[in-house]
């Protein structure tokens, strides 16, 4: 039973596809949403799944996001706030503060197998940037800013399986790291099409702009 009751991968099961929360499980035939593709659920199987209004794809894709990068609705929103302010195009800006944050910054860089890990290390005083320890999962990383890793944390079993499971993977092409020295520079804010190509930013912009 233990299973059915994994909270991250019922996230994914409700949104119909993989979120990668939960790390190195996520690339194996453990994943829950290869093994039960339907909705969560006593009526998850029997659901089907019908033609949504607009609005209701709208509210699909903005959880989606929200529940990718780990967030509430108050935190979600004010980063669209924010997005909206800004000069450019709303959508792209928004992905843009969502991958700028520390603890997605470490996670792009390959030194944290999922978002939540990285916010943990992040929690725990395990990440500095520019030399300085910063424990704040949501501060903004500055183009440019280079990031390292306590000495405690480099010696830690998780962080050592998420860098080898990353030297097989890869990690983001806008960050430049050495995944040997664990140092890391966030180079550029990532283009678009560096970007997810199933995540439709645009329905989250209309569905905040009613
Ligand atoms: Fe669970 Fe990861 Fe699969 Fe999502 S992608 S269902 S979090 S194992």
């Amino acid at each position: 039973m233990a299973r059915y009751m994994d909270a991250k991968c019922r996230l994914c099961r409700r949104e119909g596809e993989k979120l990668y929360l939960k790390g190195s499980k996520c690339y194996s035939d453990k994943c829950a949403i290869e093994r039960r593709p339907y909705a969560p659920g006593m009526h998850g199987q029997s659901r089907r799944p019908g033609r949504a209004s607009d609005y209701g794809l709208q509210l699909r894709e903005k959880q989606k996001v929200k529940r990718i990068y780990g967030l509430q609705e108050k935190q979600f929103r004010r980063y669209f706030q924010d997005a909206d302010r800004m000069p450019g195009v709303t959508g792209l800006n928004l992905l843009q503060l969502l991958e700028s944050r520390l603890d997605n910054v470490v996670y792009r860089m390959g030194w944290a197998s999922s978002r939540t890990e990285a916010r943990q290390m992040v929690r725990h005083k395990h990440v500095m940037v520019n030399g300085r320890v910063v424990n704040i999962p949501s501060y903004r990383v500055p183009v440019g800013a280079k990031l390292t890793l306590t000495e405690k944390a480099r010696e830690h079993l998780r962080v050592k399986a998420a860098v080898e499971a990353a030297s097989q993977r890869g990690v983001a092409d806008w960050v430049d790291v050495d995944l040997q020295s664990l140092q890391g520079t966030f180079r550029e804010l990532p283009a678009r099409d560096q970007l997810d190509p199933g995540i439709h930013e645009q329905l989250i912009v209309e569905l905040y702009s009613k």
